[in-house]
């Protein structure tokens, strides 16, 4: 397939929309709609200034207006804003005082991306540990993908998902909770649809947190009543099954435990090479791709101003994935702010990115960033095999490496407890 160039994008969507929908055939999306969300790093630093981190603890539990979380994730997901980034403003906003709570948070996202690393794409599909109660394997139903359960919680819930690409984290819970372990699905079916919507949405987080709510990385199931609703939201008082008695979460379920219990799952390792490879010469190109769309976090575009750079959506996880038009919107957004400030500028394309970047960096060297998705290495490793050279650059880190993750967050917390608090961490590696 010959590779389609994406003009740069402006601040007129109805032209963004157009753009999509004429590469449709070749670039796969569900959906009509962009996100009422804008992509970019100056949006993401707005609200990052105007993030209001002295509620957080309070409030970060309540799901709707009420709300004090940041909305930051798709702006750190996509590396536009970097997690030191969001430490050093919430420290300073609270006099010097660290934020504990945010900052913990903050610390979750950096240790499943370091358990990604460590066990890679295997953690999207297999369960990292025996389940500790029985678990169904049921295809996701419709009227749970087209919010229409008729239970308030769950569909008001998904219909924001749907409408904007974002869901609370209490909300999330709740959701994958009924999913799993009320209708009997199976989480990767629940995963995968929170992946095709959520802009944050991340192989990493995503997978973890539905494992974690099943009872395949936790000791115990994610279960919650009537009661959890009521306190941390309003949707019960729209909701006739919770007006009619018949609320499915009146009360706690009770689920048997997992015949399985005692038997560890052997958990395969990675296997793709990630080798990071620095070749110590200047690139003639350089490689973005969407967890590290901008400056910070994008060390090749940050230490190379000088050096072109490429951005490719990827036809063939495409066509293998939903993918709604919400995140497509929103990446192509926040490349195209990228590559305008970017100094030699950038070209945006859609097709297959060992194709386009075999052809057009033939005989070429091209520099990108490290990042742990197994479809990374796997195209860094074939343009390499055709004969083109690519330095890996590592990501400015957060905290240090501590080597081996353990499997429970608890205990790295405490290896990294003191990096995560202050403004100035241990050297880093
Ligand atoms: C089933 C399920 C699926 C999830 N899928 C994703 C996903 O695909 N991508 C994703 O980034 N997060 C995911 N999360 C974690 C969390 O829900 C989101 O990070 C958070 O809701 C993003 O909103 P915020 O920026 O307003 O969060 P805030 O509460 O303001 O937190 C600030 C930042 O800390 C990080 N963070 C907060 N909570 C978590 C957490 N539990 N795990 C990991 N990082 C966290 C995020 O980067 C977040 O942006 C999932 C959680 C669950 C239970």
């Amino acid at each position: 397939m010959q590779p389609i160039e994406l003009p740069i994008a402006t601040a007129d969507r109805t032209n963004t929309l157009q753009t999509f929908l004429d590469v449709r055939s070749a670039l796969p999306f569900t959906g009509y709609q962009l996100s009422p969300w804008l992509g970019g790093r100056t949006e993401g630093l707005r609200r990052l200034a105007s993030f209001d981190v002295s509620s957080y603890a309070r409030t970060r539990n309540q799901v709707g207006p009420a709300s004090g979380v940041s909305l930051l994730g798709p702006y750190i997901r996509h590396g536009l804003i970097t997690l030191a980034e969001c430490r050093t403003s919430a420290i300073r906003k609270s006099g010097g005082n660290p934020p504990v709570k945010f900052l913990q948070e903050l610390a979750w996202r950096e240790y499943y991306q370091r358990v990604y690393a460590q066990m890679g794409d295997a953690i999207m599909a297999k369960n990292i540990e025996a389940p500790k109660v029985e678990l169904g394997n049921l295809p996701l139903p419709d009227d749970i993908r087209f919010g229409a359960t008729g239970l308030a919680c769950i569909d008001e819930n998904i219909n924001e998902l749907r409408e904007t690409g974002y869901m609370y984290n209490h909300a999330r819970m709740w959701v994958a909770s009924y999913i799993i372990h009320h209708r009997k699905v199976a989480w990767q079916q629940g995963a995968k649809m929170f992946l095709q919507h959520l802009l944050d949405g991340d192989p990493a987080s995503n997978s973890l947190g539905w494992q974690w709510i099943a009872s395949t990385y936790s000791h115990k199931p994610y279960l919650f009543d009537q009661g959890n609703v009521q306190r941390f939201s309003d949707h019960c008082s729209r909701c006739s099954a919770a007006r009619n008695g018949s609320c499915p979460f009146r009360e706690y379920i009770d689920i048997p435990p997992a015949r399985e219990f005692s038997k560890p799952l052997p958990m395969a390792q990675k296997t793709e090479s990630v080798a990071i490879v620095d070749e110590g010469r200047l690139p003639d190109l350089l490689w973005v791709h969407g967890d590290h769309l901008d400056v910070p976090a994008n060390t090749a575009l940050a230490n190379h101003p000088d050096v072109p750079a490429v951005f490719i959506f990827d036809t063939t996880l495409a066509s293998s994935r939903k993918i709604s038009l919400k995140r497509f919107g929103f990446l192509y957004e926040s490349v195209s702010e990228s590559f305008q400030r970017h100094a030699a500028g950038g070209t945006i394309y859609v097709g297959d990115p060992v194709e386009i970047l075999s052809s057009i960096a033939d005989g070429k060297h091209i520099a990108t960033t490290a990042t742990p998705a197994g479809r990374f290495y796997e195209i860094r490793n074939a343009i390499a095999a055709a004969g083109t050279s690519v330095t890996t650059l590592m990501p400015p880190q957060f905290v240090p490496d501590t080597g081996a993750v353990p499997n429970r967050f608890m205990k790295w917390w405490k290896a990294v407890e003191d990096d995560v608090l202050t403004l100035q961490p241990r050297l880093l590696s």
